[in-house]
C-alpha cells in the first residue's frame, strides 16, 4: 500500500479531466481524491503499487482531448488509509498559472444526439459537452464556471443538472450545458429587425437563403454573413451590400469530402479542415468547382471551413449547399456580436436575421491557414486556437502585456515560461476593434491572472497600440523595433536561443532611422539586433496612398531604375502622374522605404495591369496566383552593395520586369520569374551574411511570407546551401505575430526605453 500526491499542470480545468481521474481511479480501485487547485490539478490516490503505476501511466498516456498537459509532478505522500475516490471541491491559488481551452467544435458524441430522434436534444443546436462548446467567447471572468459565463442567465432544468453533478457524466461540470427546455433558443428577425413569428426559426431562415437571400446567424464569436454559394445573385448582391469588391469569400462545407468536391486536398489539410479548432483552411480550388464566380473571382484558392456548431450542422444539413460565410460586417470593420449592435449595423445587407439568447462575450473571428510544404502556416490565429498557451524560451521575470502592432492586431501577456497570445482583433483605425482591445486586454489580466509592470510596444509612435502603451499608468513602456520583433515572433515559437540571421518581409514597419522598413536582413537574438542589410530605399510617393495606389510605387521604382516604360504610362492618366513624379522628385510627403511588400505592389502593376487595390496585399496575392501556374526557373539579375551595410539593388530586377513585359511574356511566367529573384535574392544575403557572421540558422518572418510559393522554395533554397531554416507554424507571420515577438524583446531586456 502506497500513497501518491500529483500535480498536474496545462489545460487541464474545464476540459473533463477531473472526471477522467475519477472513472481512471475507481477503475483501478484507488483511494484517495481530486481537485482543481488554481490553475493546476492536484491528485492525491492511494492503493497496491502496480495500480498505482498504471493510474499514473495513462493519466498522461489516455488524457481527455481537450487537455494539454504541460508540467506533472508525483511524488510520495504518507498512507491514510482512505475508502473510495471523491472529487473534492474546488479551491482559489493565485500563484498557479490558469489556462483556458479555446472554443471547440461539436464533438462527434453530441453531433450522435443531435442528429438522434430519440434523444431529448435531438436537433436542439445548442447541445455541447464537456469535450465541446464554447469557451472564450462566453466567458466574462475567472474561475470558469457558470456563473461567471454568458450562460449564467439560464437556469439549469433537473434533467441537465443532474447531468451536470455526475462525475460519470460526460457532461459532469461542462459549463455551458443546455438543452431545449432550458437553454438559449433561436428566433429569426426580418431584415429590419421585427420578429418572425414561427415555431422553426431555422427553417425560415433555410427557406430565405434557398430563395437567394442574405442572412445574419450568430454563430460563436460573432455573426456571419451567409448565404447559398451557387446563387450567383444572392452573392454578388452580398458583395454590393457589403461593400466587398474582390476579396474572396469563405465558403462552408458540411463535410471534408464536400470540400474535396471544390478543391484539391492533402492529408494535412483534411486533418486541419477536421481539426477541433475548424479553422478557414486556403485551399487549391479545382478548375471544374461549382460556386458562384463572385465568390473568389480569379483566384487560384478557396477559403473552406466546416460546421463547427451544432447549429452549422444543422444549417448545412438543411440547405445542402456549400454557403458563403463571411464575418458579419461591413467591409474591414470588426465582426459584429451583440444583437442590438448587429441588427444596426448589418441592416442593409441582411435580409433576415438568426439570432440567439447566449450572449457572445468576446468578439472572436474564425481563424484563417494555409498548409505549405506539408506544415501549417497560420494567417490568423483566432477562434479555436487562442488562447492556448504558448511555451517561451525567455522566462518572464515580472508580468509583461505586448500590445501588438496597429493592423490584424493581437495582444499577449506573459507570465513566468507562458504568453497568452490574444484571438485577431483586426485594425485598430476602427472604434469597435479599439474598443475590444482595450477591454479584452482586461479580460485576459484577470483570465490569466497576470497583472503587467511592463508593457511593450512598437516603436511606431501613431499606433493606437503604442498610445494605449504610453497611457497606463505606473508601467514600464519598451519600445520594440517592428521587424526585430517580428523576428523574434518567429524565433520564439521555435524555441530558439541566439543569434540568428532573420530575413524580414512585410509591407511597413517603423524603421530606427524613421524610414519605413519591409525588406530586412537582421543578425540578433532576442535582447538586441543589427540591420545586416536591405533593399535598396525608393520613395514611396504620398505614403499611405501609395499602399492603396499601387501604381505609385511603380512609378516610383521605375523611376528608380531609370528604365523607359511606354505601356506602363501610356495607362498613367497625364496629370497624376505628373503630381507623383514632383513628390518624388522634392522628397515631399514622400518617405523612403525598403518595403518587398511595396515592390510586389509596384511588380504588380508592371505584370498585371492592375492600378488600384480593393483590398490589402490584393496585388501579392494576385501576383502569387500568376506565379503558381507557372514552372518558369529563369531570375532577374540584382546586385548586392557592399559596405557596413549590404543593400540590394533592386534596379536591375525592375528593369528585367520592364523588359519582359516588353516582350510580351506571358503574365504567369513573369510573375514566377519574379519570385525567383525574390528567392535568390535571399539565398545571395544569407550566404554573405553567414560569410561575415558565422551564423548558419535563418528565421523568414513578416507579412510577405503569407505567400505559399515563397513559403516553400525560400527555405528549400537555402537548405541546399546548408543552413537551418525557420518558418512561423503557430502563429501569423504578419503583424498578427508581432506581441508575441515583443514579448519575448521585452522578457530578454531588449527594446528601447
Ligand atoms: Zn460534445
Ligand atoms: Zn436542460
Ligand atoms: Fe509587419
Amino acid at each position: 500500500m502506497e500513497r501518491r500526491a500529483i500535480r498536474i499542470q496545462g489545460v487541464v480545468q474545464g476540459v473533463g479531466y477531473r472526471p477522467f481521474v475519477h472513472g481512471l481511479a475507481t477503475r483501478l480501485a484507488l483511494a484517495g481524491f481530486v481537485q482543481n487547485l488554481g490553475g493546476e490539478v492536484r491528485i492525491e490516490v492511494e492503493g497496491a503499487m502496480a495500480a498505482l503505476d498504471r493510474f499514473v501511466e495513462q493519466l498522461t498516456g489516455a488524457a481527455p482531448p481537450l487537455a494539454r498537459v504541460d508540467g506533472f509532478d508525483c511524488r510520495p505522500a504518507p498512507v491514510r488509509g482512505e475508502h473510495g475516490f471523491r472529487i473534492a471541491p474546488s479551491a482559489a491559488n493565485v500563484a498557479a498559472p490558469i489556462f483556458l481551452s479555446p472554443d471547440v467544435a461539436v464533438c462527434a458524441a453530441c453531433l450522435a444526439e443531435l442528429f438522434d430522434p430519440g434523444n431529448r436534444r435531438f436537433r436542439y443546436p445548442f447541445i455541447n459537452c464537456t469535450h465541446c462548446g464554447p469557451r472564450l467567447t462566453i466567458i466574462t471572468a475567472a474561475p470558469y464556471d457558470r456563473e461567471r459565463t454568458t450562460m449564467a442567465r439560464f437556469a439549469m432544468c433537473r434533467a441537465c443538472r443532474a447531468e451536470y453533478d455526475d462525475p460519470g457524466d460526460r457532461r459532469f461540470h461542462a459549463e455551458p450545458i443546455a438543452c431545449p427546455a432550458c437553454g438559449p433558443r433561436l428566433q429569426a428577425l426580418s431584415g429590419v429587425g421585427a420578429t418572425i413569428e414561427t415555431a422553426e426559426p431555422l427553417a425560415a431562415f433555410v427557406a430565405a437563403l434557398r430563395g437567394g437571400k442574405i442572412g445574419a446567424i450568430k454563430g460563436l464569436g460573432g455573426y456571419h454573413l451567409a448565404c447559398d454559394a451557387r446563387q450567383e445573385d444572392a452573392v454578388a448582391a452580398l458583395r454590393q451590400r457589403k461593400h466587398r469588391e474582390e476579396k474572396p469569400f469563405a465558403l462552408m462545407v458540411p463535410t471534408a469530402a464536400a470540400a474535396e468536391q471544390l478543391c484539391v486536398l492533402s492529408a494535412v489539410e483534411r486533418d486541419l479542415l477536421e481539426s477541433s479548432a475548424r479553422p478557414i483552411v486556403l485551399l487549391r480550388r479545382r478548375e471544374q468547382a461549382v460556386t458562384a464566380n463572385s465568390v473568389a473571382p480569379g483566384h487560384p484558392y478557396l477559403g473552406i471551413m466546416l460546421p463547427y456548431t451544432p447549429l452549422h450542422h444543422l444549417l448545412l444539413r438543411d440547405m445542402d449547399a456549400p454557403l458563403v460565410m463571411t464575418s458579419g460586417n461591413r467591409a474591414d470593420e470588426p465582426i459584429a456580436t451583440d444583437d442590438a449592435e448587429s441588427l444596426h449595423r448589418l441592416a442593409g445587407i441582411a435580409d433576415i436575421f438568426l439570432a440567439n439568447d447566449r450572449p457572445i462575450h468576446v468578439r472572436c473571428d474564425d481563424s484563417v491557414t494555409r498548409v505549405v510544404s506539408g506544415a501549417e502556416l497560420p494567417l490568423r490565429r483566432s477562434r479555436g486556437y487562442a488562447p492556448q498557451p504558448i511555451a517561451l524560451p525567455v522566462a518572464c521575470v515580472q508580468p509583461i502585456l505586448a500590445v501588438g502592432g496597429q493592423f490584424k492586431g493581437t495582444f499577449a501577456l506573459g507570465r513566468g515560461r507562458h504568453a497568452f497570445v490574444s484571438h485577431h482583433l483586426g485594425d485598430l483605425d476602427h472604434l469597435e476593434a479599439y474598443q475590444a482591445f482595450a477591454c479584452d486586454i482586461e479580460l485576459y489580466q484577470e483570465l490569466f491572472a497576470v497583472r503587467p509592470q511592463r508593457i511593450a510596444h512598437d516603436l511606431h509612435p501613431d499606433y493606437a497600440s503604442t498610445r494605449y502603451a504610453q497611457r497606463q499608468q505606473g508601467c514600464d513602456c519598451v519600445a520594440v523595433q517592428h521587424h526585430h520583433a517580428h523576428m523574434a515572433s518567429c524565433m520564439a515559437e521555435h524555441g530558439l536561443e541566439g543569434p540568428v540571421i532573420g530575413v524580414i518581409f512585410d509591407g511597413t514597419g517603423y524603421g530606427t532611422d524613421a524610414a519605413i522598413w519591409g525588406g530586412e536582413f537582421l543578425v540578433g537574438d532576442y535582447a538586441q539586433f543589427r540591420r545586416a542589410g536591405h533593399l535598396r530605399y525608393v520613395g514611396m510617393p504620398g505614403a499611405a496612398q501609395a499602399i492603396r495606389e499601387p501604381w505609385r510605387m511603380a512609378l516610383a521604382h521605375v523611376r528608380d531604375a531609370a528604365v523607359e516604360a511606354p505601356s506602363f504610362y501610356r495607362r498613367l492618366a497625364a496629370d497624376a502622374c505628373c503630381v507623383v513624379e514632383r513628390l518624388l522628385d522634392r522628397g515631399f510627403q514622400t518617405p523612403l522605404t525598403s518595403s518587398v511588400g511595396r515592390l510586389f505592389d509596384a511588380v504588380a502593376v508592371l505584370i498585371t495591369d492592375r492600378d488600384r487595390v480593393t483590398y490589402e496585399g490584393q496585388a501579392a496575392v494576385e501576383l502569387e496566383g500568376l506565379a503558381t501556374a507557372s514552372t518558369s526557373s529563369g531570375a532577374h539579375p540584382f546586385t548586392v552593395v557592399d559596405g557596413d551595410m549590404l543593400i540590394v539593388d533592386t534596379r536591375p530586377l525592375v528593369r528585367g520586369v520592364v523588359a519582359d513585359v516588353g516582350r510580351g511574356l506571358p503574365a504567369h511566367a513573369m510573375a514566377r520569374r519574379f519570385h525567383n529573384t525574390i528567392v535568390e535574392m535571399v539565398a545571395a544575403m544569407c550566404g554573405r551574411l553567414r560569410q561575415r557572421t558565422g551564423l548558419e540558422r535563418v528565421v523568414l518572418s513578416g507579412g510577405v511570407f503569407c505567400n505559399a510559393l515563397l513559403g516553400a522554395e525560400t527555405p528549400a533554397r537555402l537548405r541546399r546551401d546548408g543552413f537551418a531554416v525557420f518558418s512561423h507554424q503557430r502563429l501569423p507571420p504578419n503583424d498578427g505575430g508581432l506581441s508575441l515577438g515583443q514579448l519575448t524583446v521585452a522578457a530578454a531586456g531588449g527594446g528601447f526605453r
